[in-house]
């Protein structure tokens, strides 16, 4: 099947065109068709599937032509984190290039509300948004939902997993019932099937993957570490014997994500870390440096690198094993994308046995275990957490603990994966000379 045979307009088929797709990836070919004739949608896929594409393409489509009133937006795109949202807007802009007359907005916290408030107020097509900033918005009055055409649920039972499911729940509670809404997940667990039952009428349904599955073009291996002190010599040994041209280094803790990111840096490789406690700009100018080839390594937490579609990035190496196997899949899955090839290193504690057991369970198959990877290093002592450490760790999670609206990417120091505190000491013989 070619885009010409979708039925698309001239406009998008330029567009794409100009963007170097030859053919609708499998997704796409199922759901255009079925958003073009007003169905609701149930997808089930991952990202990297296109499935961007699938619901922006034909939303453009149906949204030319008519005219959005203030503050009454004509589409709603509901994303989990501000990452991925920005990441839409920016394919609504591709995709929508020759369709100028259509207007965006983005609706995510960290971000001023000023300007937000006045694109709505100018009218919006297509709105982007994450739940909580879009409820506040709501709230003070700034947005009617009364006129929304077409509802997206982007990564839903990423959005459960972040705890979004009640505002979800409110924002749809708003929205007119005659409207077409499209779900995406990746998985299905039962309470995102009780959603989409809830949401959805008649859906065509299309699975385009198995959601445990991981891409045959990552290369996985699995490296053991006896102790977390020994992680970084181990790491660095593993960085020199690879050819990274850049990767995504992910811990299970925001409070290591730094630390991890200065121990890095301090054996002279360009890197920038990326977590929810950072600021909207600050995140997005880590990302942008990374996108740039500006720094060759990002550290971050799965809620800000979740989903993000970032071209031929060589490697991926897990700090830590992820405590919900479905951050596994995942998390490899930002290497080894369109067709080219990845590799991913997860270190592992001996404390790790049990996660690693369900990863396995869920990708139905076992990772080798890397022999050769140098993963003995010399192990400097294990200095017990001082007082002050310890007592810093403290007012931290007390000062997080006291948000008003916790930010959804506080979540992820929920995990506590038992693998100890990531020291600032860095083992005697990784020392600069
Ligand atoms: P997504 O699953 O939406 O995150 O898309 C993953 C990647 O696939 C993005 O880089 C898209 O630009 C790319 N992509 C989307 N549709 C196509 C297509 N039909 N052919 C080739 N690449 C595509």
């Amino acid at each position: 099947m070619e885009f010409k045979d979708l039925g698309l307009s001239e406009g998008i088929l330029k567009a794409v065109e100009e963007i170097g797709y030859k053919e609708p990836t499998p997704i796409q070919a199922q759901a255009i068709p079925a958003i073009q004739m007003c169905r609701d949608v149930l997808g089930l896929a991952q990202t990297g599937t296109g499935k961007t594409a699938a619901f922006t393409i034909p939303m453009i489509d149906a949204l030319a032509g008519g005219r959005a009133k203030a503050r009454m937006p004509r589409s709603l795109i509901l994303s989990p984190t501000r990452e991925l949202a920005a990441q839409i807007s920016e394919n609504f802009v591709k995709y929508g290039k020759y369709h100028s007359q259509l207007s965006m907005a983005l609706i995510v916290g960290g971000t001023s509300m000023d300007e937000q408030v006045r694109n709505l107020e100018r009218g919006v097509d297509v709105l982007i948004a994450t739940p909580g900033r879009l409820l506040d918005l709501f709230e003070r009055g700034k947005i009617l939902l009364a006129d929304i055409k077409i509802l997206v649920i982007d990564e839903a039972d990423r959005m459960m997993d972040m705890g979004f499911i009640p505002d979800l729940e409110k924002i749809v509670s708003l929205l007119p019932p005659m409207r077409q809404t499209l779900f995406f997940s990746a998985t299905m667990p039962g309470p995102i099937k009780k959603l989409a039952d809830k949401y959805l009428s008649n859906p065509k349904t299309i699975t385009v993957s198995p959601p445990s599955s991981t891409s045959a073009n990552v290369e996985q291996y699995l490296v053991n570490v006896t102790h977390p002190r020994a992680k970084t010599a181990t790491f660095i040994k593993l960085y020199e014997q690879e050819d990274v041209k850049n990767a995504f280094v992910f811990c299970n803790r925001k409070r290591d994500i730094d630390e991890v990111c200065r121990f890095i840096k301090s054996r002279h490789i360009s890197c920038a870390a990326l977590h929810g406690d950072m600021e909207q700009d600050e995140r997005t100018a880590a990302l942008n440096k990374f996108k740039a080839a500006e720094v060759q390594v990002l550290v971050c937490s799965d809620v800000a690198a979740r989903g993000l579609d970032i071209q031929g990035m060589s490697h991926v190496f897990n700090w830590d094993v992820p405590f919900n196997s479905e951050d596994y899949v995942h998390r490899i899955g930002r290497t080894g994308r369109a067709g080219a090839k990845g590799r991913a290193f997860t270190m592992v504690l001996p404390s790790d046995e049990k996660a690693l057991g369900n990863i396995h369970k869920l990708i139905g198959k076992k990772i080798d275990v890397l022999e050769t990877a140098g993963a003995t290093p010399t192990e400097a002592p294990v200095p017990a957490p001082s007082v002050q450490q310890k007592a810093r760790h403290h007012n931290r999670d007390q000062k997080q603990n006291h948000r008003h609206r916790r930010a959804p990417e506080d979540l992820d120091d929920q995990v506590d994966v038992n693998n100890g505190s990531f020291g600032n000491d860095i083992p005697s013989f990784l020392q600069k000379k």
